[in-house]
């Protein structure tokens, strides 16, 4: 039997694997597909909310508590593997923000570096951008991570642990239960159909979790949320800070390469990149940096962000359940919101002193369950 077997590989599972089993526990982590194939892979990895100042205090929390320890991780994943996330603070330049009033109280209020710029302070950090912006918000601290860096990162470096294993390839179809307790996981990989018998299981299934929670019969309201960027390559940066302009945004990467992203579509499942979503955002970042007009796209994609109420991820035991957790529904903040979120469910877990407080995450908060408690 293990101690824990963790249901997705995405950004959220690889992390809730590193803290669980840097306390020595035997984990297993299951993935359906490739390790981090889908929205964590397919984000931007900007370490903020964007406009942070519209979310609720929980999720202004989790995400100061992630970006204090964002560095450190980078730093210690590199050492570990060799792999480099590049976490890199060059500060995010929000333009036009119509609530800039409420920002910099809340900045004030939750001790955030953020400073208005005028006409002449954008123009002069940022030459390149179109003509027409005369107000904006700067963010000096804000950075962003290559998310697919990172979680290539973290796999290596679960791989390399006695005490981790990672499956990839299997999926898990349901569970066995005796009464309030999961006793193992059913899942189907390469060999086929079997089973693994686990102390602790934790969901951490991203945007599926809601669906595969529904075996249980518990409704845990997390719905996929598609969203599409596109990708530029330069041959030299051309941006030195990460652009924010009605909600799309630019993302500079070292070496000249330049995501813009994002559309927020509901249409279920469905993961196709579409023509409409490549017009728009080329419209909307060639509004923004105007040489983005005569360049050609070098790649599309979506992906699906698991979209829970408000943004507040459900980090935390299941109703009616005493060994079944989940860790989902971080929506447009998952990358920056993972390593507090997975040091938090780890203290769950392990009922050790929680580093937040857990209520605003209780999955309590909003279950719907058909079994009894
Ligand atoms: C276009 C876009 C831009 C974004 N930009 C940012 C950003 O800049 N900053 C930020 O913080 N966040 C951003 N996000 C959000 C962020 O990507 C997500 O919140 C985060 O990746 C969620 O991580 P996750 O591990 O919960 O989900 P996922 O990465 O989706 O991982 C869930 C995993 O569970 C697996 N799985 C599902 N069901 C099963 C099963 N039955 N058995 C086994 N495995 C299963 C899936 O295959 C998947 O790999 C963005 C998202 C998108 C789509």
């Amino acid at each position: 039997m293990r101690d824990v077997v963790i249901i997705g590989a995405g950004a959220i599972g690889l992390l809730t694997a590193r803290e669980l089993s840097a306390e020595g526990l035997d984990v297993t982590l299951i993935e359906r597909g490739a390790c981090a194939g889908e929205s964590s892979w397919a984000g931007g990895g900007i370490v903020s909310p964007l406009y942070p100042w519209r979310y609720s205090d929980a999720v202004t929390a989790l995400a100061s508590q992630a970006q204090h320890s964002y560095p450190a991780l980078c730093a210690s994943l590199l050492e570990e593997t060799g792999i480099d996330p590049e976490f890199e603070p060059c500060g995010l330049l929000m333009l036009e923000a119509e609530d800039a009033a409420e920002a910099m109280h809340w900045a004030r209020r939750s001790r955030r570096s953020m400073q208005k710029a005028e006409r002449e302070v954008i123009y002069e950090r940022e030459p390149r951008l179109s003509d027409d912006f005369s107000r904006g918000l700067w963010m000096p601290d804000v950075a962003n991570v290559r998310n697919p860096r990172l979680c290539r990162a973290l796999q290596q470096s679960l791989t390399r642990l006695p005490q981790v294993d990672v499956l990839e390839h299997t999926q898990v179809e349901g569970f066995e239960r005796d009464g309030d307790r999961i006793q193992a996981v059913q899942l189907r990989g390469p060999d086929g159909p079997a089973r693994i018998a686990a102390g602790q299981v934790v969901v951490c299934a991203g945007a599926w979790s809601g669906t595969l929670l529904r075996e249980l019969s518990l409704e845990l309201p997390v719905e996929p949320v598609k969203g599409q960027m596109l990708l530029y390559e330069m041959e030299a940066p051309q941006l030195r800070c990460m652009i924010l302009h009605k909600g799309r945004y630019l993302i500079p990467r070292r070496g000249g390469q330049l995501l813009v992203g994002s559309t927020l579509e509901h249409q279920g499942f469905d993961k196709q990149p579409s023509n409409s979503a490549l017009q728009s955002l080329r419209e909307s970042a060639a509004r923004m940096l105007p040489m983005l007009a005569d360049l050609p796209v070098k790649q599309q994609w979506a992906g699906l962000r698991p979209g829970a109420p408000g943004g507040v991820p459900f980090i935390g035991a299941l109703p009616g359940f005493q060994n079944l957790f989940v860790n989902a529904g971080h929506y447009r903040n998952g990358l920056v919101l993972a390593p507090a979120s997975a040091r938090l469910l780890a203290d769950l877990v392990i009922g050790r002193a929680a580093s937040l407080d857990p209520a605003p995450y209780a999955p309590a908060r909003r279950i719907q369950s058909d079994t009894p408690g």
